[in-house]
């Protein structure tokens, strides 16, 4: 039986596949000396897998009922191989942990659907040290994460495909996603509405290989892609910028002018912000 949760509107569908719970350690790979953060262990079902192949697990979770179950499940003391931070994931610091670690930090987690972007957002924003900062390296390595079907599907999504978008490029940007399998509602207790997907998220950034400024690629792609219905060229008008310049970069990027953005790989995205001379108009 589940423990109860204090906080149920917390996104608390807790998985009840056991094969499901094996295939997603499994999915991390090798995890021989390495430390795992995990989001959301709610009862422990992902983290007792995970101990019995890791060094050392983080289980962040915010629910103060669940955090206490999980610290009865897995004792502090020196030898611990699981750490109870009881936290709220999206404050918590994971160039700290892997800096503590001293290694780059693998990710796994049936997430809390209710913060699905903010937390693959936060991840995004986590993936290397500012620079400047005393480390200023690599923080993330994989992630193996359980989101909503319809929102695996879009990240996963290649160009071309109905549900390439925003979402695909800002995750694709930081690193190739594929995903991996799908669950039914019946999987967990309670059954949430919606199917659920595993995906793999391997953090390798691309700004850098493409020259891209990462505080102004990523906007500029929100405005590709602000309107769906749209051409490329009627976002960019949309968004100011002046109608011989798109049509001066989308022929320099040799983009046709009634492309949609649905239709670009991020290579051709990052020419197209190139010939806009974004990185020198900011
Ligand atoms: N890992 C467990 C499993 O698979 O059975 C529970 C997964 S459940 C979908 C999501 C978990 O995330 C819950 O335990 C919930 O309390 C926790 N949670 C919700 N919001 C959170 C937050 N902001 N930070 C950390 N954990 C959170």
């Amino acid at each position: 039986m589940q423990p109860m949760p204090s906080k149920p509107r917390l996104g608390q569908n807790f998985l009840e596949d056991a094969q499901a719970v094996q295939r997603i350690a499994a999915s991390l790979g090798d995890l021989t000396g390495r430390t795992v953060v995990e989001i959301g262990p709610g009862a422990g079902a992902i983290t007792g897998a995970l101990t019995a192949r890791a060094a050392h697990v983080l289980a962040v979770e915010l629910d103060p009922g669940l955090a206490a179950h999980l610290r009865n499940q897995f004792p502090p003391g020196p030898q611990a191989r699981v750490t109870v931070i009881e936290q709220d994931v999206l404050r918590f610091d994971f160039a700290a942990a892997s800096a503590a670690a001293g290694q780059r930090l693998l990710v796994v987690g049936n997430l809390p659907y209710y913060i699905t972007s903010q937390i693959l957002l936060k991840l995004a924003a986590s993936h290397a040290a500012p620079h400047g900062a005393i480390l200023d390296r690599a923080i993330l390595d994989r992630a193996v994460l359980m989101v909503q079907r319809e929102v695996a599907d879009r990240i996963t999504a290649q160009p071309g495909s109905r549900d390439y978008g925003l979402l695909s490029v800002t995750v694709q940007m930081y690193g190739p996603a594929e995903t991996l399998f799908t669950l039914p509602p019946s999987s967990f207790s309670p059954p949430p509405d919606v199917h659920s997907s595993v995906f793999r998220w391997r953090f390798a950034p691309r700004f850098a290989e493409l020259g891209l400024q990462e505080a102004t690629f990523l906007p500029f792609v929100r405005k590709v892609f602000a309107q769906k219905r749209k051409t490329l060229a009627n976002n960019l008008r949309a968004a100011r910028f002046p109608p011989h310049a798109v049509a001066a970069a989308l022929a320099h990027a040799s983009i046709p002018t009634q492309a949609r953005a649905e239709a670009l790989p991020i290579e051709e995205l990052a020419a197209l912000w190139h010939a806009l001379h974004i990185p020198t108009s900011v």
